[in-house]
């Protein structure tokens, strides 16, 4: 009889997981606190690690085909000079709609056989396999997940947890209608000051605009979005901004998660549970997805669970950890900069991102994968932004 595993929380990670078990032989049965299965936000970035696992569940083209390839990677200062301009062309580096991609996990799971469980909250977790719905229902599993986010409960009650707090910044998201002019395969980020602003094109109607602020400036994380304090700050992405609905947008305050292991007994835990960051590196559902696929196939050579997670812990989680660290330290050297000495900001951050050594560090982290994958070498240029949106060469 085939291995049962259940898994908490249906979002990018529960659904990787759960598909890739339920491939891999395992009776899968995934429990969602919503009642409808859906993803919040508006663009996310998918790269190598990612893009291996979701390659290993069947074929990918349609999913790609409703995003973006990057082609580069941008990021300016207050002034448009460009501090570090990647050449992406040689790795792959996906943009596509968060909804897409749920929806295409979502149907994977199901070609596989996941059933897929809504309005089931679970309420307690026990290493020995049990757990507990609200209502009392009680089930038995052979590997329980615990996928259930940066507030998990899963992780709490294995006491797994060292911290998990909010950060003093967030995001806001958009998606605004792509018009000729737009990038279109590049993404563009950057800082004035505590604030930034991403912009990349998702496939060829759209573009993606995350907005970046401290949680104490009002207008800068303010809903309805403040189209007006924004495009002031930014003037390059002062068109973007006009098109925005701002009743459309959606702000998340950051969080990070700190734990003294990734499981206990026969429960285990993944994604934002264990390694929720600020969106620094774009790689929280990348590294999601791909320790998903690392945890199946281990769990593959390996009958027995707990030895299993052991494995799987030992395997991953320096890079996990590698990438959230840096993703930790950038927040922190960014956003505790004196405002006044911002150019020297960007001249640090120049001189870092230009040495060999660090280049070849980001470049692993920002694919989050430890082989070298990409020939082409980043260049810095120092090119002054128009006074729209454009691309960098
Ligand atoms: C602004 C921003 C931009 C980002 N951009 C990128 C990017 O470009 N690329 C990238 O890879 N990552 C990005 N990330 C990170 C990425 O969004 C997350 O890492 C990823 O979505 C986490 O997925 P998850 O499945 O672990 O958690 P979640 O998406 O939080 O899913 C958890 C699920 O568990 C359910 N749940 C919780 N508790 C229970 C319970 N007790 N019982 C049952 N169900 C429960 C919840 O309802 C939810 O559906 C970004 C994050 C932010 C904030």
């Amino acid at each position: 009889m085939a291995k049962e595993a259940h898994i908490i929380g249906a979002g990018i990670g529960g659904l990787a997981a759960a598909a890739i078990l339920a491939k891999t032989g395992w009776k899968v049965v995934a429990h969602e606190r919503a009642n409808t299965l859906r993803e919040v936000g508006a663009g996310i970035f998918l790269k190598e690690n990612g893009l291996q696992v979701l390659e290993e569940l069947g074929p990918l083209d349609d999913l790609i085909a409703k995003g973006t390839r990057l082609r580069q990677s941008n990021l300016k200062d207050a002034n448009g000079r460009s501090l570090l301009a990647r050449d992406i062309s040689a790795e792959r580096v996906y943009t596509v709609l968060r909804a897409d991609l749920h929806q295409h996990l979502t149907t994977l799971a199901a070609k596989w056989g996941v059933d897929v469980q809504t309005s089931a909250d679970i309420v307690d977790v026990h290493p020995d396999g049990r757990l507990n719905m609200a209502g009392g229902q009680e089930y038995k599993a052979d590997l329980i997940i615990g996928a259930d986010g940066l507030n998990s409960i899963t992780r709490r009650k294995m006491g797994l947890e060292v911290s998990c707090v909010g950060l003093p910044n967030g995001s806001s998201r958009m998606l605004v209608p792509q018009v000729d002019g737009d990038l279109k395969d590049e993404s563009v980020e950057q800082w004035v000051g505590h604030k930034r602003v991403l912009g990349v094109p998702v496939g060829r109607s759209l573009m993606y605009l995350c907005a970046s602020a401290k949680e104490s400036d009002s207008r800068g994380v303010q809903l309805p979005f403040d189209v007006g304090y924004w495009s002031k700050l930014f003037p390059a992405y002062a068109d973007l901004f006009s098109r925005v609905d701002p009743s459309t947008v959606i702000h998340h305050r950051h969080g990070l998660v700190h734990v003294n292991g990734w499981s206990k007994g026969k429960v285990a835990i993944l994604g934002d549970a264990v390694h929720g960051q600020p969106p620094n590196l774009g790689q929280g559902a990348g590294m999601s997805i791909s320790n998903a696929g690392s945890l199946a196939h281990i769990l593959e050579s390996e009958p027995d669970v707990p030895h299993a997670l052991a494995a799987w812990e030992a395997k991953e989680r320096r890079l996990t950890e590698q990438v959230q660290n840096w993703s930790e330290n950038w927040d922190h050297f960014v956003h505790k900069w004196p405002v006044g000495v911002e150019r020297l900001r960007s001249v640090v951050i120049w001189g870092l991102a230009n040495t060999p050594a660090t280049r070849r560090h980001w470049g692993r982290l920002y694919r989050g994968l430890d082989q070298q994958a990409s020939p082409a070498a980043p260049s810095a240029t120092n090119t002054k932004s128009s006074a729209r949106l454009t691309a960098s060469n």
